[in-house]
């Protein structure tokens, strides 16, 4: 990818290549973005000016081997790394599964767009009901790859995808690569969530946040997102907007419609004070995948902010259609303040019992009787 093909933040690109230019980049970057925020984008476009034979005008050439390669994803000396798990779709992901095994799809991905988030990932590689990470043994692979000298770039460069899903074994062994940077190797480290990765490996990295874009650099992805009415909707209300916005409200037009209904049920049924009525929805969230109990979770946090908000009369910023804005205002005006910080303290407990395994049954039983409760 060229400097001039991501989406928006030209300024910004035509820094880094002058950085690039003045040989100040340093060996490791951590690039801040916002889920599907561009930032795998600026990576790749980082690893091919670095590498590329005939750059000008802050940019790469995009048609000299080196170029037609990372455009590809097939160039020997960039490395990927990224979250995974054991996955029906790659049969030795079984043990130890690494990001090599579905490079394949990763590559794929990354020919469509490399503005994908993380649970779009998951589901391409067929982990959706799993959590990804980065292993300790993808990082003992990482440092494999990074001992040779490069085959044929003056770089290598090892992209490490949400960083932040590294164990802590792994984030210790990248450490010490970082420690000890090798002169012909350049990290980038993309994360959605800086504040989860150790502070010792942000510290040994040049920081850059990618800003969000704005509407009509949005327009541009949306198109592959969403159909072209729900674009029109989106981006009608994003007049000045970003594309955490947009992301915000795609996914919570597309993807949590689902989780939506769910949390909107308890929310009425508690109201009613109703058990009865409450035990077949609890049984439907004890039922659904990890991965979706855990969206459901998040879904619902953010189903109570914008009732929160627009039992405050805040509903700009509520993100609401038309149409369910007078559901969601009858349903905000019978809960009661003290409920919202509960309901949430209950949900994030829920959420930190889905991920230690802890009973689903019993969990969200547990959830729906305290919301039977603090209604
Ligand atoms: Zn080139």
């Amino acid at each position: 990818m060229k400097f001039s093909e991501i989406i928006g933040n030209q300024e910004l690109a035509r820094q880094i290549a002058q950085i690039i230019d003045e040989g100040r980049l340093g060996h490791a970057i951590l690039l801040d973005e916002m889920p599907g925020g561009g930032a795998l984008a600026f990576a790749l476009a980082i690893a091919q000016y670095i590498n590329c034979k005939n750059r000008s005008n802050f940019d790469s050439c995009g048609s000299c081997p080196s170029c037609l390669k990372i455009q590809k994803s097939i160039h020997p000396d960039i490395h990927f790394a990224f979250p995974v798990n054991t996955s029906s779709k790659v049969s030795k992901s079984d043990k130890n599964p690494i990001s090599d095994l579905f490079l394949p799809i990763w590559r794929e991905m990354i020919a469509k767009s490399p503005y994908f988030t993380e649970s779009q990932l998951y589901n391409e590689i067929g982990i959706d009901n799993k959590s990804g990470n980065i292993s300790a043994y993808e990082a003992k692979q990482i440092i494999n790859k990074l001992v040779l000298h490069p085959y044929e770039a003056s770089h290598k460069v090892m992209i490490i995808w949400m960083a932040e899903r590294m164990n802590l074994v792994a984030a210790n062994k990248l450490l010490k690569l970082l420690e000890e940077p090798s002169p012909d190797t350049i990290f980038i480290l993309i994360s959605n969530n800086p504040d989860k990765l150790l502070p010792t490996i942000i510290s040994r990295c040049r920081a850059i946040k990618i800003p969000p874009m704005d509407i009509s650099q949005l327009a541009k992805i949306l198109e592959d997102k969403t159909s072209s009415k729900d674009r029109a909707a989106i981006c009608a209300k994003l007049s000045g907007g970003s594309y955490g916005k947009a992301l915000q409200l795609i996914d919570y037009q597309e993807e949590s419609a689902e989780s939506e209904e769910l949390i909107i049920s308890i929310i009425e049924v508690g109201l009613r004070k109703n058990f009865e009525e409450m035990y077949p929805l609890w049984n439907k969230l004890a039922d659904l995948k990890k991965e979706k109990q855990k969206e459901f979770c998040i879904k619902s946090e953010e189903v109570l902010r914008r009732l929160l908000m627009i039992k405050n009369g805040l509903n700009d910023i509520a993100f609401i259609e038309e149409e369910r804005l007078e559901k969601f205002t009858t349903l905000a005006s019978k809960i009661k303040d003290d409920f919202f910080p509960k309901a949430v303290a209950a949900l994030d407990k829920t959420l930190s019992a889905i991920e230690s395994n802890v009973n689903s049954k019993l969990t969200f039983c547990d959830l729906c009787n305290r919301f039977l409760l603090y209604l």
